[in-house]
């Protein structure tokens, strides 16, 4: 382990290796074009992107590739070689200025929502400097990666990454305002901070591959459950299984060297469910690096005979995977801008700060909600396990109080941050963090930064990044209007009028207790915060007019990148749950089904050559063939119907339509089919029911 320290950050080449490496000038215009404050000259770019290539050929690369987040859950990637020819016949390795700088893959062969059509298919790669190159080795050879963001030939966004970029300039913009307004003259720059909690499952390769459900679709859509699942609490936080423990330290080792601070490892509720988290950085390379994080945890998991499942349930009946997205604000010269410090009463940065997020989140939740909605996440939202649909702030007493008492003009006490005594003589007294801990609130206050739980496992954390800081954004933007119009003498008061109006007008949102109760979806609803529970309905606030234009004037997305995002996102849930169907169906025909028939006829055979034994001897194998039979025609039944919704999904024109129609259908027939499935799994001969079971895919390893 020594070792492994000792290689962190081998493989990434950061700032400090530029600097070793070009001059002071440099190196200087290149900070510079990290803040977006200039754009690096070709002359810079040329000198730097040598340096690049020098570092990455030593460290034995052949290959470069510019390495972007499309409209799907995947990153792309594309290899060229360094080699270039010269005039005298030779091959040199080359890597040129522009080739750092600008990529062309062709952009119709990604998902664009109609932004390009094939006859004008460029789409370029752009290189984000304040994200950093790395190598990734394989055995037989090392590629270089440079972070791009892809944009089409008219600049128009086609990935996730160009709206968190551009939605960390507006928030640095706008929280600065408020800050200078509030007398801050020593802040030069806001960065907007992410630390992505990663939750996944590990199978054993055999198993999965002997599964074309998880193969195709990376969940199971049948599976009687096991006659054991997480009710004994005995999986989180337990202990680690050496084979476990093996592969978390190959993938630490791994993300040590391409300098992620992987920080935590450990074993999450449902069995064979595991989380590993870094410390946090700022946004957009926090989110980067969740991407490696992500891939190398599924190559590392083959290396060990073993199957990464990102998706946000692959299993029925236990708990999900979610990407627990935690969001903050700091200065360039070191404050958290949601630390409550000492006195959190009169810390008015703080309140102010505070107020903003309460503010926004209310006024633009369908947006959060919007920022999670996917087909694969819908499993997974309300269920027992993860943050109901519906939005709401934990803030913890203390500062809920303190709110309530600036709002409503009260002099309450506020019980101060206390020492909890534990009246055990051997253990310290410890005193007590302001934020509690609140595991089942969609967005936690957490110490000193909002915790979004709603996020699915296989989504990158860059779009709810990019929606948090639009909405927060925003309101600051508002704030700073009020607060720039202060004098000295009138302040404070515009201050208190802020955090008051914002506490008074919005604190439905804020929500203490426990958001998995059935009286929390009661009193939600009172509160008249919808519950939007499935994808479908949540995407369309994508292309609502008024948050069309608010997306738009703040720069995050035009009216039609946005229109075309919600294309594209639209486009995906109707094919995911077509796939889903097709595969469903698949299986039952070639598998299930003959499965179900061949044990039939063996208690058919077994009933007629034991019928000598008198009627009540058979009766009961008569009853299980009736059993069998009464599911084999549900089998029937239930996938003619499916492949009829399919056909009629596809049928289907109108996009919003058609998400509803697959949801409405498809969704409701996965389940329809599942029902025989399960029911025949559980009394089927093991040696004729193909696939592994439950109980083999969730306790072995
Ligand atoms: P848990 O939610 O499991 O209790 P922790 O409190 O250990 O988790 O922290 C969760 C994550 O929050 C970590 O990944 C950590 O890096 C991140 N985090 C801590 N401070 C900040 C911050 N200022 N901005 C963003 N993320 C942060
Ligand atoms: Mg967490």
């Amino acid at each position: 382990m020594e070792n492994a320290m000792k290689s962190f950050g081998e493989n990434v080449f950061r700032d400090s290796n530029l600097k070793k490496r070009v001059s002071k000038e440099v190196f200087k215009e290149f900070k510079a074009s990290q803040l977006g404050k200039t754009e690096l000259s070709k002359e810079a770019a040329e000198v730097i992107a040598n340096a690049i290539k020098d570092w990455a050929t030593k460290r034995g690369a052949t290959h470069y590739c510019h390495w972007f987040q499309p409209l799907t859950d995947l990153t792309a990637e594309k290899h060229d070689s360094f080699l270039e020819p010269t005039e005298s016949e030779e091959l040199i390795y080359k890597f040129s200025g522009s080739n750092l700088i600008k990529g062309e893959p062709d952009a119709s062969s990604f998902p664009n929502g109609g932004l390009r059509s094939t006859f004008e298919a460029r789409g370029y790669t752009i290189w984000d400097t304040s994200s950093y190159p790395f190598i990734r080795e394989n055995k037989n050879g090392v590629t270089l990666y440079i972070p791009t963001a892809f944009i089409s030939f008219t600049g128009e966004a086609l990935d996730k990454k160009v709206p968190l970029l551009r939605t960390m300039k507006y928030i640095n913009e706008q929280a600065l305002r408020v800050l200078r307004a509030l007398g801050n003259t020593t802040s030069k720059h806001v960065f907007n901070t992410l630390g992505v909690e990663q939750e996944y499952f590990l199978v054993k390769k055999e198993l999965f591959e002997a599964r074309d459900d998880l193969l195709l679709t990376g969940r199971t859509l049948f599976g009687a459950p096991a006659p054991k699942g997480q009710e004994l609490n005995d999986h989180y936080f337990g202990k680690i299984k050496d084979k476990v423990i093996n592969f978390m330290s190959d993938v630490d080792v791994e993300l040590w060297k391409l300098g992620i601070p992987s920080k935590t490892r450990h074993n999450e509720v449902a069995p064979n469910q595991f989380e590993v988290a870094p410390l946090f950085s700022v946004a957009n390379l926090a989110s980067d690096q969740n991407q490696i994080i992500m891939e190398t945890i599924e190559k590392t998991a083959l290396k060990h005979g073993l199957v990464a499942l990102l998706h946000e349930k692959p299993f029925d009946g236990v708990n999900g995977s979610g990407k627990h997205n935690n969001w903050s604000l700091g200065t360039d010269d070191g404050k958290n801008l949601f630390s409550p410090g000492k006195d959190p009463k009169t810390n008015t940065n703080f309140l102010i700060f505070a107020s903003a997020v309460i503010e926004s989140v209310d006024r633009y939740y369908p947006m959060l909600r919007y920022s999670t909605a996917t087909a694969t996440n819908d499993h997974r939202l309300g269920g027992h396990e993860a943050p109901p649909a519906i939005i709401s702030i934990f803030l913890g007493e203390e500062l809920t109080t303190i709110l309530d008492n600036i709002a409503n003009k009260k002099d309450a006490p506020v019980s101060e941050a206390s020492e909890v005594n534990l009246s055990v003589d051997v253990l310290p007294t410890f005193s007590m963090d302001s934020g509690d801990r609140n595991r089942t609130s969609p967005f936690a206050f957490t110490g000193n930064k909002f915790e979004f739980r709603m996020p699915g496992s296989s989504s990158t954390p860059a779009t709810t990044a990019a929606v948090i800081n639009a909405v927060v954004g925003k309101v600051l933007s508002e704030y700073a209007e009020k607060l720039e119009k202060a004098t000295e003498r009138t302040l404070p008061k515009i201050i208190n009028e802020i955090i008051a109006n914002a506490y008074k007008k919005h604190h439905r949102i804020i929500f203490n207790g426990n958001g998995y109760s059935e009286e929390w979806v009661k009193e939600a609803k009172k509160r008249g915060l919808t519950n939007e529970v499935s994808a479908n309905t949540a995407l369309r606030k994508m292309v609502d007019p008024e948050i069309l234009e608010l997306v738009d004037g703040i720069g995050m997305l035009s009216e039609q990148e946005s229109l075309a995002r919600y294309n594209a996102y639209a486009e995906r849930y109707v094919k995911q749950l077509t796939i889903e169907s097709r595969t469903f169906i698949d299986i039952v025909n070639k598998n299930i089904l003959p499965s179900a028939l061949k044990f039939a006829n063996l208690l058919a055979d077994h009933i007629e050559k034991n019928s000598k034994y008198g009627k009540a001897f058979i009766k009961e194998q008569e009853e299980l063939l009736k059993d069998v039979l009464s599911n084999v025609t549900a089998l029937r039944k239930e996938t003619k119907s499916l492949e009829k919704e399919i056909a009629r999904v596809s049928n289907e024109e109108d996009l919003p339509k058609q998400t509803d129609l697959a949801k409405e259908k498809l969704v409701s027939g996965l389940e329809a089919l599942r029902v025989p499935c399960d029911n025949l799994e559980k009394v089927i001969d093991k040696d004729l029911w193909k696939f592994p079971t439950y109980t083999d895919l969730l306790f072995k390893l």
